[in-house]
């Protein structure tokens, strides 16, 4: 049993209280409090039942900061430490416009996955986390955008982990994020990525919940694909293709094909062709990302970002073939801006 209210639904805080012999139309009042709050165990204002503030009391988060690092550009990213003494990363990213915040969160402890160019994998998987530890980050990083004053518009379930493999979790944390009485964010605002697990995508299309999907695909050909993803090779580029468009279909919302440029291994002028036939009839959009480099891999490859003059060849090339596509901003490039890459070097502190 949890001991956090963000380890509560309405309807299950509403139960609990009603079975502690308190009014159920309290659950509401509370976390709304508790959310508008940012996690502030702060009821006064309530006129609650005192028996009841009290109780509340008991409810305190099990989760707290246990690393920090702020980078130049206003970028903060939080290793939270859970009830188990395992820790998690969630980041905050300032925004261009100087009000506005986008939030990164963690879905799993470690990733099972195994992308060869991802620091996350090195320690490989521990455990799922429950929506309650999400909702966690997203308040911690919340608290971060108000402190540098800011507001976090967008959320996206990108940290470690794949959400895809603890999918009724995410989309429970995502209930809770976005919706009205609690955390408020809004339901366009939320972005669930994947590496492409086709029967995720169709799962997330069947809940119907009005977020974004993202893709991560980082290569338009199964042989690539399956050495940087070796776990994500069990579905065919055309498949997990086809599966978005199912989201698509039904959600309207437009995909984002997420693309990280590697030197050498998939910038060539052929694979930004390949990539561009993909997308020639579909309306998804290109997200090309800069490689922040992370070590030796798994597989004892050294990657390196592409340079600028190849990727923004690659860009042209899908731009003329009428995709949509942008590189994504580095942030935080002056701290471990990578998923992983400050849990790795806390518990290398550690040793
Ligand atoms: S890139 Fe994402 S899915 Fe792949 S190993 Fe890292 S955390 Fe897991």
């Amino acid at each position: 049993m949890t001991t956090a209210l963000s380890g509560f639904s309405q309807e299950e805080f509403a139960r609990h209280l009603s079975g502690r012999g308190y009014k159920p139309v309290h659950a509401a009042r509370v976390l709304r409090a508790f959310y508008d709050g940012n996690g502030a165990m702060d009821f006064g204002g309530l006129k609650l039942p005192m028996a009841l503030t009290e109780e509340l009391r008991g409810f305190a988060p099990d989760v707290a900061i246990a690393a920090r690092q702020a980078a130049a550009d206003g970028t903060v990213k939080v290793l939270l430490k859970l009830a188990d003494g395992r820790t998690v990363e969630a980041v905050m990213m300032a925004n261009f416009s100087p009000d506005s915040a986008a939030g990164c969160v963690s879905s799993q402890v470690g990733c099972a996955m195994g992308c060869d160019f991802c620091a996350t994998t090195k320690t490989g998987f521990e455990r799922n986390l429950s929506a309650g530890e999400m909702v966690e980050q997203f308040l911690a990083i919340r608290r971060e955008a108000a402190l540098a004053g800011r507001r976090l518009q967008t959320l996206v379930f990108m940290g470690m982990g794949e959400p895809m493999l603890n999918l009724d979790a995410v989309l429970e944390a995502v209930r809770r994020i976005a919706s009205n009485g609690m955390g408020n964010l809004g339901w366009r605002q939320v972005t669930v990525s994947t590496v492409g697990i086709v029967p995720g995508i169709d799962a997330m299309t069947e809940a119907d919940l009005n977020i974004h999907l993202a893709v991560s695909l980082h290569a338009p050909d199964d042989a690539t694909r399956a050495r940087l993803l070796p776990a994500g090779k069990r579905f065919r580029v055309d498949d997990i293709l086809a599966a978005a468009d199912r989201y698509q279909a039904k959600s309207g919302r437009i995909v984002t094909i997420q693309y990280c440029l590697l030197k050498g291994v998939n910038d060539s002028p052929e694979q930004a062709h390949q990539l561009a036939a993909l997308l020639k009839n579909r309306r998804m959009h290109v997200n090309l990302l800069r490689y922040n480099p992370t070590g030796i891999s798994l597989s004892g490859a050294a990657y390196e970002g592409t340079d600028d003059e190849t990727a923004d060849a690659f860009l042209n090339v899908l731009r003329k073939s009428g995709a949509v596509a942008h590189f994504r901003r580095p942030r935080g490039r002056d701290i471990d801006a990578a998923c992983g890459q400050l849990r790795a070097a806390a518990d290398k502190t550690k040793q």
